[in-house]
């Protein structure tokens, strides 16, 4: 039986990122994403056996790209392309696994829009559009909501009156379920533990930021709520802040909504503290250089992220590891070791030369000798909902 390739496919609102992920081996035949669709300076950029190549698009929309996109598939996995996976942001209730696209999926997904307002209409977008392309392929959808299904009622529900619950669906949902379920599975390998007999608290510190509690392969608790905006500092987006915000920037200043959604998630995080960039690597550049913007940015971000894990190892009876992913999880030794410095009452601490050298790729124990496990792993989401992709479809 030749192995077999799964097209993953991520759609944003003005972006397609792809790879074609093999069951057996490790490197993507294909990656590579179309960009700034809808204008005119819309590219659709690959990798394909190691070679980069480009191709412009001007003002191809989802459509165009995943059109152009097809014979370079069919060059990377030939006849052995098994299905198309689909990342989508939002599974609400409905999805506690990944699902097989037919009609009655398709309808549930487009009734969780007002769930995800930004996102699922593209996402619908980009399947449809697969279905329409690859019509003899069959199409799954994985959901960054998924895992957390698992969640106690107590960990999801919000102090807020019952029918905004039940009939509106008010609840906390969290996201990066896919990036969890991977690496809690190596974190496990790692360790030389069964994922179904241990406990992890887990970072994924990339652009958008959360933090997770892993009992057993099961998702007990996790910092994003009903939207990506709750909990911790991310690059652009506040995390927690007082609700009681929204109606006092409405009656002092005379904010709208949508000048207020704008700000929590575009204008805030790290880039609205330092007020330079949203990107970790810039800002540790700048704090070395003494700017103050970024040097504060730095501490408001650890600490919040060290207050969310203590918060998190409520929902563990032991403590197997913690686990550090995502690019800031996995590159930065400066944010892991501030981290971990507010963590001492649960007795974590660092070795300096092993934090030190595990990044970029590299995946390991970086704990002081003595101390509870702290792991680097860096997460494949492209991989695992492959794997959940072949897994439903074998
Ligand atoms: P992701 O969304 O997982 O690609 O992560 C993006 C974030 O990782 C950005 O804030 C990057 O600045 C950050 N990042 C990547 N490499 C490094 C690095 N070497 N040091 C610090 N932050 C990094």
């Amino acid at each position: 039986m030749p192995a077999h390739n799964i097209l993953v496919i991520n759609c944003g609102s003005s972006s397609i990122k792809f790879a074609v992920v093999n069951q057996t081996h490790a490197p993507f035949a294909l990656s590579g994403e179309a960009e700034r669709l809808g204008s005119p300076e819309a590219v659709l950029n690959w990798q394909l056996a190691g070679e980069k190549a480009s191709l412009k698009i001007a003002n191809g929309d989802h459509r165009t790209a995943l059109t152009q996109l097809l014979p370079i598939v069919e060059r990377a996995a030939g006849g052995t392309l098994r299905g198309i996976a689909h990342r989508v942001v939002h599974g609400g209730e409905q999805f506690a696994s990944a699902r097989r696209l037919d009609a009655d999926a398709l309808a549930a997904i487009r009734a969780l829009a007002p769930l995800a307002p930004l996102h699922i209409p593209v996402n619908l977008l980009g399947i449809e559009a697969a279905i329409e392309l690859f019509p003899t392929l069959p199409q799954v959808a994985v959901f960054d909501t998924a895992f957390h299904q698992t969640l106690p009622e107590h960990a999801f529900r919000y102090a807020l009156p019952e029918h905004l619950y039940r009939e509106h669906g008010v609840r906390r949902y969290g996201f990066h379920g896919t990036s969890y379920r991977f690496v809690s599975h190596r974190a496990a390998e790692l360790s030389g533990l069964s994922l179904g007999d241990s406990s992890w608290l887990a970072a994924h510190l990339g652009n958008g930021c959360s933090t997770c509690a892993i009992v057993n392969g099961q998702s007990l608790d996790t910092s994003m709520g009903l939207t990506p905006l709750e909990g911790l500092v991310m690059g652009s987006r506040s995390g927690d802040v007082d609700p009681n915000l929204h109606s006092h920037l409405a009656r002092t200043l005379g904010w709208s909504l949508e000048q207020i959604e704008q700000m929590l998630n575009q204008d805030s995080g790290l880039l609205g503290l330092s007020g330079l960039s949203n990107d970790m690597r810039s800002l540790e550049q700048a704090r070395d250089q003494g700017h103050a913007g970024a040097s504060l940015a730095i501490e408001v971000f650890c600490y919040r992220l060290a207050k969310s894990l203590a918060a998190m190892s409520c929902a563990l009876p032991q403590l197997d590891g913690l686990i550090f992913t995502g690019g800031i999880g996995e590159n930065s030794p400066l944010i892991r070791s501030k981290t971990v410095a507010h963590l001492k009452l649960l007795n974590l601490a660092l070795d300096k030369p092993a934090n030190a050298r595990t990044i970029r790729g590299a995946s390991g124990p970086i704990q002081a000798h003595g101390h509870p496990r702290v792991l680097v792993v860096p997460t494949n989401e492209e991989r695992q909902i492959a794997l959940d992709t072949l897994a439903l479809l074998n």
